[in-house]
């Protein structure tokens, strides 16, 4: 699984580097990730990655699945191919 957070969307609550500070951290007023877009999240740490994503309030994380890549509707793209 992949992880990335849309900056433009993000405001910077800092409930995903509560739920999960090993992947995420506040840096200026958005969050950022410490795995790369194209490196895969460590499997121990996809339960709380996903309970991040979902507690974000804007659905600014986006999680990234082999062969099934879903977006939030503001990004306009629904699924992708891997
Ligand atoms: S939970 Fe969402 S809105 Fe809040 S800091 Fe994380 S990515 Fe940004």
């Amino acid at each position: 699984m992949k992880v990335l957070v849309e900056g433009d969307f993000c405001i910077g609550d800092g409930t995903c580097s509560m739920v999960c500070p090993e992947i995420f951290a506040i840096d200026g007023d958005v969050a950022k990730t410490s795995v790369g877009a194209h490196e895969d999240v460590p499997p121990e740490l996809e339960g709380p990655c996903r309970e991040a994503a979902e507690l974000c309030p804007v659905m600014a994380i986006v999680l990234m699945e082999p062969g099934d890549v879903r977006f939030p509707d503001h990004c306009g793209l629904k699924r992708l191919s891997c």
